[in-house]
């Protein structure tokens, strides 16, 4: 390694993109430390929906059979139109050997080197890592997306809070094995069974004053989510009541505007962003981890190729700066308008949530019909072979 940086590649980040990265650089035969600010490497929410195109870069991963065997297919009903089908799993089961993965080290901000243009991470134990190249993978409160002038994240683009949970039955229960929409007002109640014991749940509701109390607080949350869904019918409620605390996860949802993405190249150096952190796309159209991952095998495509696909070069090849910016240049070339339109997408439907005004609806309906005529457009794309 060059002794004047402490490590080649950095991710900043080991949720989904960040590990996918790592794991896409991996199979490239690049190595990447990946640095994580939690005490491990968790897994947050219950559970995550991947659509056929996630399933095809989990496939590139190499890890599509695994998640397979332990994914729940499933059949949508009521909200979305066609027959694709979706697999709900938990990526938690995501078996890495990736090298190194540093937990407890929070990324501040990082820099550029006045002199050798390297970028220069400031950690929160006062120390600073010096890397040739960064991939920030910190999702929707990026650090490393501030040096792109990216608008912080915002509550204020939706009013929406959503919470994911199982509930248990342990005689049984019996609804059938389809995905299942209900609604009243602004209250939406997604309901999936994983067995014939075990059902996943989520819920949509307006942000209340309460919420950014009781977000750590399971019981309270749970008591929440009861008052918000007076009305429904009474399995609904029982399954509220019977929620298995552990896994009861609520969000406020930040969002960045989509046209965010469209003004902005990405790339500053050999620092780049990807997944949540580029574009946070929230939970409407179920493709924010998808795209993360699609993200990660774009990347690791493009510095392969400036690495090792040069007739000159060497698999021992280091990556230098002009090979990072050209990479970069190719994988934000790449991934800005399917980022775009994924994030605009999600954004009618959660606006369409949302807002009380019937003419808003009418005119996002309006808009989703001429540009989304194929509701289904985002899952039948392939992002290309690792
Ligand atoms: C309620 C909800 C439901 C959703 N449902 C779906 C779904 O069904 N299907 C789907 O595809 N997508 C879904 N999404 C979107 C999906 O969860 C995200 O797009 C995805 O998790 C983004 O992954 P990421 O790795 O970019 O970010 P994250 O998962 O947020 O990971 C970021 C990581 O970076 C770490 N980190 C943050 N800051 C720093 C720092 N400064 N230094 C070091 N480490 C740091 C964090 O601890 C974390 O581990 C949903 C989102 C929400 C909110």
């Amino acid at each position: 390694m060059d002794t004047d940086v402490d490590a080649e590649i950095v991710i900043v980040g080991a949720g989904i993109c960040g590990l996918a990265t790592a794991l896409a650089l991996h199979r490239k035969r690049i190595k990447s430390v990946v640095l994580e600010r939690s005490e491990t490497v968790r897994a947050t929410g219950a559970a995550i929906i991947v659509q056929a195109n996630g399933w095809r870069a989990l496939d590139e991963l190499g890890i599509g059979s695994t998640l397979r065997e332990t994914a729940i297919q499933i059949h949508r009903k009521c909200t979305f139109s066609g027959e694709d089908s979706y697999r709900l799993t938990r990526l938690s089961q995501w078996n890495f050997h990736l090298g190194t993965i540093r937990t407890n080290c929070q990324v501040l901000s990082v820099e550029l080197d006045p002199v050798t243009k390297f970028p220069h991470l400031m950690l929160s134990n006062g120390s600073v890592l010096r890397a040739k190249v960064v991939i920030g993978c910190d999702g929707v409160n990026s650090a490393i997306a501030s040096m792109f002038g990216l608008h912080r994240t915002t509550l204020r683009l939706f009013s929406t809070s959503v919470a994911r949970g199982f509930t248990n039955y342990p005689n049984g229960h019996k609804f059938s094995s389809e995905f299942v929409m209900m609604s009243k007002g602004q209250v939406q109640l997604g309901r999936l069974p994983v067995t014939d014991k075990l059902v996943y749940w989520f819920v949509t509701r307006l942000r209340t004053s309460k919420d950014s109390k009781i977000w750590k607080d399971p019981v309270l949350i749970r008591q929440s989510l009861m008052e918000s869904m007076k009305g429904f019918p009474a399995e609904a409620m029982e399954m509220m009541r019977n929620s298995k605390l552990s896994f009861l996860h609520l969000t406020e949802l930040k969002y960045r505007p989509p046209w965010d993405l469209l003004f902005n190249n990405f790339r500053k150096g050999t620092v780049t962003i990807a997944g949540d952190a580029m574009h946070p796309t929230g939970p409407f159209v179920a493709q924010g981890g998808s795209a993360s991952i699609e993200d990660a095998i774009v990347l690791a495509r493009c510095l392969a190729q400036k690495m090792f696909d040069d007739k000159n070069k060497t698999e021992e090849t280091t990556i230098n700066s002009a090979m990072a910016e050209e990479a970069f240049d190719q994988y934000v070339k790449e991934r800005k308008m399917r980022n775009f339109w994924l994030s605009f997408h999600s954004f009618l439907v959660g606006k369409k949530l949302d807002t009380t005004s019937s003419i808003i609806r009418f005119i996002i309906l309006a808009i989703m019909s001429t540009l989304f005529r194929d509701p289904d457009w985002h899952s039948r794309y392939h992002c290309g072979n690792l």
